[in-house]
């Protein structure tokens, strides 16, 4: 009986022959250790078979996958403009630049007039109020977040009054009731599914209230015998009782895009204007870094800046700096719709797409382009199909052609339809379009 295994190589004799190769000088040697044992495990999982070109070629491709960021750049050709799996907003370029800039040692807590020790929220709170109109703000890890401390603050050990129609999923395990108990808060249910007015909060008011909160129902839409509480109404009604309305508006919105047909979004000023405590994500539709932001009176903003879990939600140095040059853009509408990413893609002209996708298409051999629709996502106007013009390239494989295109140095996501693989400009980048063309060549001639 002769065992197969046994004709495998030593990891030592391979270890000796990867030094030769030169291996162990780019890679700490006990990686190159690793990629062996898993080159060798690999081919006794096939009975013993050793590589089909060579063992040092194989533990080098190995030892390049494992040295690989796992973290990495793609391409989204997907037309999903907050595209949650892919990291959401694209950051404006003076954001990136910031980001950088900042890495090192800064004045993140550090006051460089008095030499004293500053407050990293100093970087962005002006900012906030400038732009938001707000008389003061908070920035966390991200809107969950906010919406913890925001509750927990105000309402721990009381009641929170919530329309049956608000308490949604967001998404990725983000749901209201749940978020409400974490926070220390019981859950009081008003109104119905379709149907919530003022009265209804009121009649639910007790000794107990400590607050109201409004949630904008992000990724869907009620409609038909519809009806809720205005933020302002409510605000009004709670203010003789000093209970405060937290409006959870989600996006982010601080610039109205209704004349690109773009409707349905609450405007973070508005509610502001209504005199709510409002929370909304960095990273959606303002076009930010990943943050949570809760804006409003500087008594309410003063009171979670004391509550010890601001210290566990505490963003980072790189994001202050990132949201910083972010909302700075925000100054002038102009300047904000042309540089930040998420706001150029979502106000793209049509003719501009098409140019693109024309453009595209004239380099990818038999592709064509034909009208489509892109969508805004990240649970933003979840009923708007933006117009877009895709390129169209005919397979026969759809799915091992989307593979191909992931599995490039600089991923490509694409989607497929019926037959055909579908790329939308509206979410590529122009410095990134030389590299759609050479990966999806090259998934055609595989
Ligand atoms: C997206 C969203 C959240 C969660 O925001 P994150 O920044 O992802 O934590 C909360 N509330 C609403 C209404 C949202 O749309």
């Amino acid at each position: 009986m002769t065992d197969s295994r046994s004709a495998l190589p030593a990891v030592h004799k391979l270890l000796a022959e990867a030094e030769q190769h030169g291996l162990t000088d780019s890679a700490p040697r006990d990686l190159v250790v690793g990629a062996i044992r898993e080159a060798l495990d690999s081919a006794r999982e096939r009975g013993g078979v050793p590589p089909s070109d060579s063992w040092m070629t194989d533990v080098r491709r190995r030892l390049e996958r494992k040295q690989k960021p796992s973290l990495t750049p793609v391409v989204n050709a997907t037309g999903v403009v907050l595209h949650t799996n892919l990291g959401r907003a694209p950051l404006a370029e003076v954001a990136r630049e910031a980001m950088v800039r900042t890495a090192g040692y800064n004045n993140l807590e550090y006051d460089l007039e008095t030499g004293d020790r500053g407050s990293r929220q100093t970087h962005v709170r002006d900012l906030l109020r400038e732009v938001t109109g707000a008389e003061d703000a908070i920035v966390v890890t991200n809107a969950a977040a906010a919406l913890v401390l925001a509750l927990n603050t105000v309402a721990n050990g009381g009641e929170t009054i919530v329309s049956r129609g608000e308490l949604i999923e967001i998404g990725g395990a983000f749901r209201i009731p749940a978020i409400l108990e974490k926070s220390g808060t019981v859950l009081v249910e008003v109104g119905t599914t379709n149907r919530t007015r003022l009265q209804d909060y009121l009649q639910a008011l007790s000794a107990r209230t400590k607050c109201c909160v409004k949630v904008h129902r992000s990724n869907f839409r009620l409609s038909g015998f519809v009806a809720e509480a205005d933020t302002a109404e409510l605000v009004q009604a709670m203010a003789p009782r000093d209970i405060p309305v937290i409006h959870d508006v989600g996006s982010g919105l601080l610039i109205d895009l209704t004349s690109y047909g773009l409707a349905g979004e609450p405007l973070v000023q508005d509610s502001l204007e209504a005199g709510a405590t409002v929370i909304f994500s960095g990273d959606k539709l303002l076009g930010g870094p990943q943050a949570g932001i809760i804006a409003g009176s500087a008594a309410v903003i003063q009171q979670m800046a004391v509550n010890p879990l601001t210290r566990a939600l505490r963003p980072g140095k790189t994001v202050l700096a990132a949201l910083e040059a972010t909302l700075a853009l925000y100054r002038d509408r102009e300047t904000a719709l042309r540089d930040i990413p998420t706001l150029a893609m979502l106000t793209a002209e049509p003719g501009s797409l098409a140019a693109r996708a024309q453009s595209l298409a004239s380099r990818i051999p038999g592709a064509t382009t034909e009208p489509g629709t892109s969508s805004v996502g990240g649970g933003s106007f979840p009923d708007a199909d933006l117009p877009t013009t895709l390129v169209s390239v005919a397979t026969d494989h759809p799915d091992a052609f989307l593979a191909d295109l992931r599995t490039q140095t600089l991923p490509v996501i694409a989607r497929a339809d019926d037959g055909r693989v579908l790329l939308d400009p509206r979410t590529i980048h122009d410095r990134d379009v030389d590299d759609v063309v050479a990966a999806v060549v090259s998934a055609q001639n595989r």
